[in-house]
């Protein structure tokens, strides 16, 4: 299934109205540095993305990252964003967050009210997780594992880690494959050829869900066997290739309200 001998990408065909890139952000949009808050990408790298915008493709970035620094490493582009492993999801850009992987609100309703008798015990709620402590009442243990472990039985996506005084539910799907599925299926992604680029084993969950749509993928750096068909050295060469498929498409027109000033801010 892995592939050794893969190949640089050749230019596509596809019209830009019907693409859809998936790009993961450190190793692939970002030069991989020492310490991950000092990653940025490139200016002339998302320029080249706005660009690619502005003539019709569809963006979206998937990371490992918070969504949040996901949209400050690419500041100003409003794009579709996994973050989170896809644990967080934003389909739109802009503010309109959606956590496609939160916990249904009556489950969170019911684990409340179970608990609120249950002096001590508080719940926290976070991306893609419900966490339940008891560590300022260990005599509801007990209380708290049959209350969670009847919360699981409505949610087969959900999984039980027990922590130290905290029972946690997490959502099992986080994976950039999941990700780009969902994505898929929503908005201006409805219809488009996908083609997933990454550098790492993450990624290849991506790969997966892309060449399964009839897509494709790209896989960065030139050690790690992967399933992708292409494969270009480092982020320079994905920054060129994304380049000559720009100009591929021939000029467009630069959307104005995108001031040139917007890139430099940090
Ligand atoms: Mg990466």
């Amino acid at each position: 299934m892995y592939n050794r001998n893969t190949s640089a990408p050749p230019l596509l065909r596809v019209a830009p109205e019907r693409l859809a890139l998936f790009l993961d952000v450190d190793g692939t949009l970002a030069p991989i540095v020492s310490k991950p808050h000092l990653a940025r990408v490139p200016l002339a790298t998302r320029r080249l993305l706005q660009h690619m915008q502005t003539r019709g493709v569809a963006l979206a970035a998937l990371s490992g990252r918070p969504l949040s620094q996901v949209r400050r490493l690419l500041h100003p582009l409003e794009l579709a964003v996994g973050g989170s492993h896809g644990a967080q999801l934003s389909l739109t850009g802009g503010r309109s967050l959606t956590y496609l992987a939160a916990l249904p609100d009556d489950l969170v309703r019911g684990l409340s009210a179970g608990i609120a008798p249950l002096h001590g015990v508080w719940l926290e709620r976070k991306p893609a997780a419900v966490a339940v402590h008891w560590r300022q009442a260990p005599q509801y243990r007990a209380a708290v594992d049959a209350l969670v472990h009847e919360t699981l039985r409505h949610a087969p996506e959900w999984q039980l880690i027990e922590g130290h005084c905290v029972h946690e539910l997490r959502h099992q799907g986080r994976d950039k494959g999941k990700a780009l599925r969902r994505l898929m299926q929503h908005g201006d992604f409805v219809g488009r050829w996908p083609l997933a680029i990454g550098d790492d084993r993450t990624d290849e969950d991506a790969f997966a869900a892309a060449l399964s749509m009839g897509g494709g993928a790209i896989r960065i750096g030139d050690v790690q066997p992967s399933i992708a068909p292409w494969r270009l050295k480092d982020v320079s060469a994905l920054a060129a290739w994304l380049q000559q498929q720009l100009n591929r498409f021939g000029p467009g027109i630069l959307d104005r309200s995108y001031k040139e000033g917007e890139y430099e801010r940090r």
